[in-house]
């Protein structure tokens, strides 16, 4: 039973793994940074990527809207940008709310069953190898670039307002992953999320991270492309640790689906994340994470 009901009901016979996250204005955007279609897409597509790292599909999906006052053509601009998602991911809008704020928010619950056993950020064993699923940085310097006049990083300003949620990679992966992880508040701060639950370190390869080319443009051969795309939050893309004896069925089944994926690193049993550059010799690491109440890197 989807809307117009008091309760959506909904019937599964295999595990689901269901998730909830907001986007609110000052905090995760501004009014004028672009359309509301680009909001209403980002909201979805920050759900659909929590449940893609679970190896899980979206089925149904929950939205809650707070705000000021809102036109009727705003609201539009909001549910075209979900339902062009939603469409393509065959995920359905069960229900939802609407309430008067201070200030715009969407709050999205989403659903999604399993075949198997979900993939858990606990699963990774020393030894598994590190891949992340296309490039990194291109959401971090298109915030900053939204701001400014006259750039040219169109790629990586859509990367920032419309995020691809690799939802199809999260599948697959499922057969072969030990564990994952999306990649929201950046690669750094998300591998340490994943490290910690699995009991184990890391080595990551710097050569092989793959860096947004437009963040490469900006920044050149400087560290700060390497750093952005370390630290850089709302890729979205997967980090997965993949056991050795599945990795060359993992990248074939990758290579036959389309999906790009980098083997960056391994897990090791030591705690600790190192960088490693091209002679094997450690790198300084950049500091990571952000910060959800302080709304900065840490
Ligand atoms: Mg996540």
């Amino acid at each position: 039973v989807g809307p117009g009901d008091d309760c959506a009901v909904l019937h599964t016979t295999s595990p689901f793994c269901i998730t909830t996250d907001a986007v609110v204005e000052g905090v995760h955007f501004r009014r004028g940074d672009g359309p509301l279609e680009d909001l209403g897409h980002k909201a979805l597509a920050v759900n659909l990527s929590d449940v893609a790292a679970m190896g899980a599909r979206p089925r149904w999906f929950l939205c809650a809207i707070a705000a000021p006052s809102l036109t009727l053509a705003e609201v539009r601009a909001l549910g075209r940008g979900m339902a062009q998602l939603a469409k393509r991911f065959s995920v359905a809008l069960v229900g939802g709310n609407v309430t008067r704020a201070r200030e715009l928010s969407l709050t999205l619950t989403c659903v999604g069953t399993t075949a198997g056993r979900p993939l858990l950020r606990s699963g990774g064993r020393p030894g598994d190898t590190l891949y992340v699923s296309g490039t990194l940085g291109g959401a971090s310097l298109g915030l900053r670039a939204l701001r400014m006049r006259g750039h040219r990083f169109r790629g990586a300003c859509r990367r920032q307002r419309r995020p691809e949620p690799r939802v199809a990679l999260g599948l697959l992966s499922g057969k072969y992953a030990s564990a994952a992880i999306d990649v929201s508040d950046g690669l750094l701060a998300d591998l340490g999320h994943l490290l910690r639950a699995s009991s184990v370190g890391a080595h990551l390869l710097a050569s092989r991270i793959p860096v947004d080319v437009e963040v490469r443009r900006a920044f050149g051969a400087s560290a700060r492309a390497l750093t952005t795309a370390l630290v850089g939050g709302e890729d979205y893309e997967l980090l997965l640790a993949v056991p050795g004896d599945r990795t060359s069925a993992f990248e074939r089944a990758c290579a036959r689906a389309g999906e790009t994926v980098h083997a960056i690193g391994h897990l090791v049993r030591d705690p600790g994340l190192s960088l490693l550059d091209g002679k094997g010799r450690l790198m300084r690491l950049p500091a990571a994470g952000f910060d959800h109440f302080r709304g900065r890197r840490r």
